[in-house]
């Protein structure tokens, strides 16, 4: 008896993943939105964010990336201006959408911080590749 239950507990687990995986897969939005929120509500950062917000997001942002202005494909992501580590709130003020990329790459910086670093990018000022250390050894003693 004890046996069978085993068994069909066994079963049953691999069928609540299954069902898991295959929900996760076909709701790749709401998972980020649900992802979000348990992250803000561990930090005790949970602010208002209606239902199916990133959806009105992505209308208002035209289907672009916020930082970039890419075109965002089914990858992108819901960025905190303000992260939740520097004390953003997960609340509709304080998010946006941008390409992975860009969010990736802002990282642990705000909106403005970010910003800054991609005009200072744009202005062109990087420098022309430098010789630096070309030592000529010619002193070498036979
Ligand atoms: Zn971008």
């Amino acid at each position: 008896m004890r046996i069978f239950k085993e068994g069909f507990r066994q079963e049953h687990k691999s069928k609540i993943n299954e069902y898991k995986n295959s929900w996760r897969k076909k709701n790749p939005d709401l998972r980020r939105e649900y992802d979000n929120r348990r992250r803000a509500r561990q930090l005790n950062q949970m602010g208002d964010v209606p239902a199916g917000f990133h959806q009105q997001l992505f209308v208002k942002q035209k289907g672009k990336c916020h930082y970039c202005t890419n075109v965002l494909d089914s990858s992108y992501h819901l960025d905190h201006k303000i992260p939740l580590c520097r004390g953003g709130l997960h609340d509709k003020s304080n998010l946006c959408l941008s390409c992975a990329g860009c969010n990736l790459r802002k990282n642990r910086r705000t909106e403005e911080e970010f910003i800054t670093l991609i005009n200072g990018e744009n202005t062109g000022e990087e420098r022309d590749g430098q010789m630096i250390g070309q030592k000529t050894n010619s002193n070498s003693k036979m």
